[in-house]
Formats: structure tokens, sequence, C-alpha cells
């Protein structure tokens, strides 16, 4: 789900640091006035995030040609009409700033094309090419999945601005639903032959923390941002002045960036999937959530990682985590994979392609439903991510849908025959990997 409550007047300070879930998560400032790379902070890391050995890049010298480099970087990496990254792509090589002051930059030198190939060590996950051939198994076999259900649900949703009740005594909660839409696919993926493992399996958090953990940090970004003395509590408050509260900050350092810290670990260090599905419902602007509003809109969008805004790649950790995934050209896998997804959703479901209207998402290949975008989540699990966006759950009659939780075949809702959204949604992400895969791999 898109965060509806980010607004204007704290776009710049997303720039700084203020949103930082938002702006890694959710949302890039907007950017109106040009702003200038500044070397001082080149050094930053992004809120929860660590620096990282930039040695453990150098398995990549001349790995790709300069050319290959620069496609990926103009086509998904960088935004659509990007200003100047804090790097240099020179002709032989490219020099990157490690924030480091032992070592501060990193050069990574091109690969001649002129020279033989140099192939980098092989990341943990596998492309559909270098699975086993099937030899009459199931089509999905030895593909090792992780499913994440966005989100956390249950009595977490409230704060997670996740839980949604148009009437006293019903209520949709994404984390809830991308839970359950999590363990159909589980099922069915696992009977077509695939590994499945879930990141989440419960209502309630992967990571030990809570907000209570990050009082500190919430005052740091409060601080940096220009609000040393800020309110504690957003009790009676909305809007900005609920967002530049303590009690907000640290409650979304904890649902959103400390959260996805831990499901990275787990995804990278426990599971080491071939791929990543982030479920998601969307949503459109509900207002105050006591009295929600619906939407006429309804659409599916699909994302990769990429689309970095020139601020975001300031921070050392972001710089890092964006070039580790272009050098493990993990998008040659990535956006394939998230178009033939997006086409079998897009039949699945019926929806139309959801258009941004702001900087923070990039048109990746031709597939107007498939989006680059720089999420938290699709930047730290090391292996190809698709982030599933269908659906806006406060559209009236998908909200019933929704209510309706997961069944097979028709039932009335509204006066109208209708299938389970969640239905669908799996039909569509099944459709979708099975055309891939057969298209793919080795028979
Ligand atoms: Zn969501």
């Amino acid at each position: 789900m898109r965060f509806p409550l980010l607004i204007c007047v704290l776009q710049w300070a997303g720039a700084l640091g203020l949103c930082p879930a938002a702006q890694a998560q959710q949302s890039h400032a907007q950017i109106t006035t040009a702003p200038v790379p500044d070397s001082a902070r080149l050094g930053k890391v992004s809120p929860l995030g660590k620096a990282h050995d930039w040695s453990k890049l150098e398995s990549f010298a001349k790995t790709m040609t300069k050319e290959e480099f620069e496609k990926a970087w103009r086509q998904i990496y960088s935004e659509e009409i990007g200003l100047p990254p804090p790097f240099q792509i020179g002709d032989s090589a490219l020099d990157v700033p490690t924030g480091n002051t032992i070592k501060p930059i990193f050069r990574l030198p091109f690969r001649d094309p002129k020279e033989p190939l140099t192939i980098a060590s092989k990341p943990s996950w596998r492309r559909a090419r270098d699975l086993a051939p099937l030899n009459d198994r199931p089509p999905l076999s030895d593909l090792h999945i992780a499913i994440d259900p966005g989100h956390i649900g249950g009595q977490w949703a409230a704060i997670e601005e996740r839980l949604l009740s148009f009437k006293p005594g019903e209520a949709i909660r994404e984390g809830d639903l991308s839970l359950m839409t999590a363990k159909v696919l589980k099922e069915r993926l696992s009977k077509l032959g695939a590994v499945v493992s879930l990141v989440r399996e419960t209502l309630e958090p992967v990571t030990p923390k809570r907000p209570a953990d990050f009082e500190v940090e919430a005052l740091e970004v409060l601080t940096e941002a220009g609000f040393p003395e800020p309110t504690i509590s957003y009790q009676g408050l909305t809007g900005d002045a609920k967002l530049l509260t303590v009690q907000w900050q640290t409650e979304k350092l904890f649902y959103r960036v400390s959260e996805i810290h831990a499901r990275a670990e787990r995804v990278n260090q426990q599971i080491k999937p071939d791929m990543v599905l982030c479920l998601h419902f969307n949503a459109e602007a509900w207002g105050d959530a006591t009295s929600p509003q619906f939407s006429p809109k309804n659409h599916l969008h699909v994302m990769i990682n990429g689309c970095y805004a020139p601020v975001e790649l300031e921070q050392q950790d972001v710089r890092y985590e964006m070039l580790s995934r272009l050098l493990n050209r993990v998008h040659e896998e990535e956006l394939p994979l998230a178009t033939s997804v997006a086409e079998s959703m897009a039949r699945a479901t019926g929806l139309p392609a959801y258009i941004y209207t702001r900087p923070n998402a990039r048109h990746a290949g031709t597939n107007p439903y498939v989006y680059a975008r720089n999420l938290l989540a699709n930047r730290l699990y090391e292996c190809p991510v698709l982030y599933l966006e269908p659906f806006v759950m406060n559209h009236e009659e998908t909200y019933r849908r929704l209510l309706a939780e997961h069944y097979l075949g028709r039932t009335l809702i509204g006066g109208k025959l209708t299938t389970s959204a969640i239905e669908d949604y799996v039909r569509g992400v099944i459709d979708g990997l099975l055309a891939y895969y057969k298209n793919n791999r080795q028979p």
C-alpha cells in the first residue's frame, strides 16, 4: 500500500531523513530544486542501516562493460529524468565515494569489450536457466521462493495505518490479507514443485524490537530535520503535526525500518531463496481512519528495484546496496519475471495499471504495469524481488470482496456473483511464474 499521509510540507524533510521509512520504503522526497551532492554527507547511513565492506564488490572488477553499466543505470536504477548521481562513470572505471575516510573511493574497472569475459562469483540465488533440467518433474521443481507477506497485521494493523473499517464490527487489515494470500500461494506453489518459505508466518513482528527502543533514533531524525524539541505523543494530532512527533517516528522505525531489516536478515542469512514475492494490497488516500472514504480507483502494479534519487544515494549503505544489485545483474532476472507476473495478474484481476504522479517510481521495460522503485525490502533482499501491489483496499467493491476473504468459485457480493480477490491474486502470480519458468528453464 502506498502511504497516503505523506504530505508536501514534509517532502523536503524526507530528503533530510525525516521520514526515513517513508523515504526508503514508500516515497522519495519530491525535489523541486536541484540538491547539490555534499561530500560531507556521503558518509552517512540510512536509519538503522549499516556501513558495508566495499572490498566485497572487488570481485566484480571487469565483469561489466561501461555500456552495460550505463544501460542498467539509465534504464532501471536511475530516476527517469534524474540529476547526476554521487559517483563518476569514467571511460575505464567507476569511481564511487565509499563514505569511509581511510579509503574514500572505491574504483571498479569496467571490462573492455575486447578483453575476455570475466565471470563474477555466483550469487546465492539461481536464475531460471541455472536450475536443474525439469526432466518431466512438476514445472517449478527446485525453485526456492520466499513469500514475504507485507506488513504485520493483527493487533499492529492500527499503528501500521493498515486497518480499514467502514462499519463497526467489520474490518480488513492489510497484514492479515497478505498472510492469508501467502498461505494459499504456498500451498499451490508447493504442488507445482517449488520449495516455499514464508518470511512471516504469524500476525506478529519478525523484529524483536518495539517502538520504545527507537526513541533516541526518532529524536535524532527529527532534530536533523530541524525539529529539536518535538511533541512526544500524537494523541489528538493529525496531519503534519502527527508526523512530527516522537511517537509517530518511533512507530515507523519499528514497523517499517526495523521490521524490514529483520526480514532481510531472515531472507539473506536463513532462507536464501531464488526469489522473493512481497505481497501487498494497495490503497488510495482514505483520510481519517475513524471515518475513511471510498475511492473510485482500483488498480495494479508490480515493482522491481530501481529509481534511486541522487539524494538517497548520498547515503553510503544505499549506494552500496544499489551497486551490489546492479553488479549482481539482479535486474536481468527481476525485470522479465516482473513483466511475466504483471501480464498474468492484469489478466486474472482485470485491473488497469496504476499511474504514478510523483517521480519516486519509473517505468521499467515496456509493460505499463511494471515500475522500478527503491523500497527498503526490494533493496535489502539480495535476490530478485517482485513487489506486488494489486487492488485498492478502499475501492468499495474491492473492500467487500476482501471482507469475504478467500473462497473458490463465486459468491454474491453487493448483488453480484463475484470471485475472491485473493484467489484472483494467487492465480495471477502462479500463471506468471509458470509462464516465466516454462520459457526460461531447461526442459
Ligand atoms: Zn502494503
